[in-house]
C-alpha cells in the first residue's frame, strides 16, 4: 500500500496482538503467559495480514501506550485483544478510550483440551481466560467500545474465518481512510440517491470527495501518446476477443484506438492525483470522443472504485470491496438491477449497466466490441462483453438518508444466463435471497439504491464488519429474512442510530 495508492494487496498491513495479564502473578508465570500468548499468536495461520505479537500488558499506562502507537502507525489496520489470565479492567480504560484502530477480542485460550487428571490450581490461575475475557467483555460494553468478538481455540477453523473476515473488513476501513474520490462532473440530473452530504462522507468514512472538471480529463486523454496506446491495444489484443472491424487495419480501429487513449489519459490523471475512485457522468463528456467504458471497467478490475452518473457513494462502495477482497478469486464493480425475469418459481435479477461492469466477475475471455449508445451524444463506445460467473455473490447499496448513511446488502447466487445475443455489455444475472419478492420489498421499504457493488470476492460478514468499524448503519437481507421482520428492524434502527449519534 505504500509504494501506490491503488494495489489492493493486504501484505504491507499488520494487525497487533496484545494480550492482557496483571502483575501480581509473578515473573514466571508471566513468562508462561507470555509463551502461550505466542503459541496463539503462532496458530494462526492462513490470514492475509501479519499478526504482530505484543509485549503482556499488565499496567494502564502499557496500555493506554499500546493503543497510542497503534493509532499512530499507519501500518496497523486492527488490535487483537486476549485476556490470557485476569487482567483487572480498570486498566484497560485509558486505553479503550484512547483507541482509534478496529478491534477485536479473541475470547480464547491456549490449551484446546482439558488435562482433567492433572489439572490443579496452578493450572487453574494459568488459564483463566474463561472469566478474564468477561471482565474484559465488561469494561468494552461499559465503555461502549466497538468490536467483533470470536470465540474458541485458534485451531478451529471457524475462528481463523472470522479473523480474516475482520481483517478484510480492517483493510477496506483503513483503505476508505486514505482514500481520495475524483469525479468528473456531477451528478446525473433530477436524481434522488446519488446524492448525498460528501463532507459527512470525510467525516464518516473518512474519504475525500471531490469535482474536477471534465475537460481536465479530457486534457489527459488528448495527451496519451501513440506509444500508450499502442501498448493497450497490443495488451486487448492478448487478453480479449476483439470484434475484427476494431482490429488495426479493421474499419472501426480508430474506436479502439479512442477507448485505449481514454484509459491512458484516466490512468495517468488518476495515478498523478492520487485517486483511488473516481466518477464520470453521461450527461457531461466535454471533450472526450467516447462514454468511458472499456477503459472504466478495467480500473474497476484493477481495485479502482468507481461509480456512473456521478455516483461517488458507490464507487467508494466498490473501492472498499475491491480492497477488501484483495487476493481473492472474483472482484467487485459496480452493478445495477437493470430488469426482472419474473415467471413464477425462476425469477431472477439481470444487471447490468450501459457499460461499466468490471470483468473481475468473470473468468472466461471478454469480448471487446463496439456498438452505438442511444445517450450521451458522442462516438460509439468500445467496451467488454461477457455475464458474470455463476456463484455466491452480494450487493450492497449505499443512500444517504439525511441524518446518517445507510448501508443494505442482498446475499444473492449468480445463475448461468441464456445466451444475450443482443445485449453487449457486461452483465450478471441472479437470484435474490431468499427469494425474489422478498429482497425486493425489503430493498423498497429500506430506500436503498438502484446501483450497488457486487462483490464476488467477500461474503456479507466481511461487510458487516466493516459497518461495524464506521459506525454505520447495515440492513442484511438474506436466507432469514422476512419483510415483517425487516420492516421491524428498520423501526429499530431508526431509533437506535439517531441516539447513538447523540445530539
Ligand atoms: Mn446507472
Amino acid at each position: 500500500m505504500t509504494s501506490t495508492h491503488l494495489a489492493p494487496a493486504l501484505d504491507d498491513y499488520e494487525v497487533w496482538f496484545a494480550t492482557g495479564s496483571q502483575g501480581l502473578y509473578g515473573d514466571e508465570t508471566l513468562r508462561q503467559v507470555a509463551e502461550q500468548s505466542r503459541e496463539v499468536v503462532a496458530g494462526l495461520t492462513g490470514l492475509p495480514v501479519k499478526i504482530v505479537w505484543m509485549p503482556v500488558l499488565t499496567d494502564a499506562d502499557a496500555i493506554r501506550r499500546l493503543a497510542l502507537d497503534a493509532n499512530s502507525d499507519d501500518r496497523v489496520i486492527g488490535v487483537i485483544a486476549w485476556m490470557h489470565t485476569f487482567s483487572p479492567a480498570k486498566m484497560w480504560i485509558g486505553g479503550l478510550e484512547a483507541l482509534r484502530k478496529p478491534l477485536l477480542h479473541l475470547h480464547t485460550q491456549a490449551n484446546l483440551a482439558l488435562p482433567w487428571a492433572e489439572i490443579d490450581f496452578d493450572f487453574m490461575n494459568l488459564n483463566q481466560a474463561a472469566h478474564g475475557d468477561r471482565e474484559f467483555g465488561y469494561i468494552q460494553s461499559r465503555l461502549g467500545v466497538a468490536r467483533k468478538t470470536v470465540v474458541g481455540h485458534v485451531s478451529n477453523p471457524a475462528v481463523v474465518r472470522q479473523l480474516e473476515d475482520w481483517q478484510r473488513a480492517a483493510a477496506g476501513w483503513a483503505a476508505a481512510r486514505s482514500l481520495k474520490l475524483a469525479r468528473f462532473g456531477d451528478n446525473m440530473r433530477y436524481v434522488a440517491v446519488t446524492e448525498g452530504d460528501k463532507t459527512e462522507a470525510e467525516l464518516r468514512f473518512g474519504v475525500q470527495v471531490n469535482t474536477w472538471g471534465v475537460n481536465e480529463l479530457a486534457d489527459a486523454v488528448a495527451a496519451a501518446d501513440a506509444k500508450g496506446v499502442d501498448d493497450l491495444v497490443a495488451q486487448y489484443r492478448d487478453l480479449y476477443d476483439i470484434q475484427p472491424e476494431l482490429l488495426p487495419g479493421g474499419d472501426r480501429h480508430q474506436s479502439l484506438r479512442d477507448g485505449a487513449a481514454i484509459e491512458v489519459g484516466l490512468r495517468s490523471f488518476l495515478e498523478e492525483g492520487g485517486f483511488g475512485a473516481f466518477t464520470t457522468t453521461f450527461e457531461d463528456l466535454g471533450a472526450l470522443t467516447q462514454l468511458p467504458g472499456l477503459a472504466v471497467q478495467r480500473l474497476m478490475a484493477e481495485g479502482y472504485g468507481f461509480g456512473a452518473e456521478g455516483d461517488w457513494k458507490t464507487a467508494i462502495l466498490v473501492r472498499v470491496a475491491n480492497v477488501m477482497g484483495a487476493g481473492l478469486p472474483g472482484g467487485a464493480s459496480l452493478m445495477e438491477d437493470y430488469t426482472y425475469h419474473l415467471t413464477p418459481g425462476e425469477e431472477r435479477i439481470l444487471g447490468a449497466h450501459m457499460l461499466e461492469v468490471a470483468p473481475s466477475l468473470t473468468t472466461a475471455r471478454p469480448r471487446l466490441e463496439v456498438h452505438p449508445l442511444g445517450i450521451g451524444g458522442k462516438d460509439d463506445p468500445v467496451r467488454l462483453v461477457f455475464t458474470a460467473d455463476p456463484g455466491p455473490a452480494l450487493v450492497v447499496a449505499m443512500s444517504d438518508l439525511r441524518d446518517r448513511f445507510r448501508l443494505v446488502a442482498n446475499v444473492v447466487e449468480n445463475v448461468a444466463a441464456p445466451e444475450l445475443p443482443k445485449l453487449p455489455v457486461g452483465r450478471a444475472v441472479w437470484r435474490p435471497e431468499p427469494d425474489l419478492a422478498t429482497s425486493a420489498t425489503c430493498w423498497l421499504e429500506a430506500g436503498a439504491a438502484h446501483h450497488t457493488v457486487m462483490t464476488t470476492a467477500v461474503g456479507v460478514e466481511v461487510f458487516r464488519d466493516f459497518a461495524e468499524m464506521a459506525g454505520v448503519e447495515l440492513l442484511v437481507i438474506d436466507e432469514d429474512t422476512t419483510v415483517r421482520g425487516f420492516r421491524q428492524e428498520l423501526r429499530a434502527n431508526q431509533v437506535y442510530h439517531r441516539l447513538a449519534q447523540g445530539l
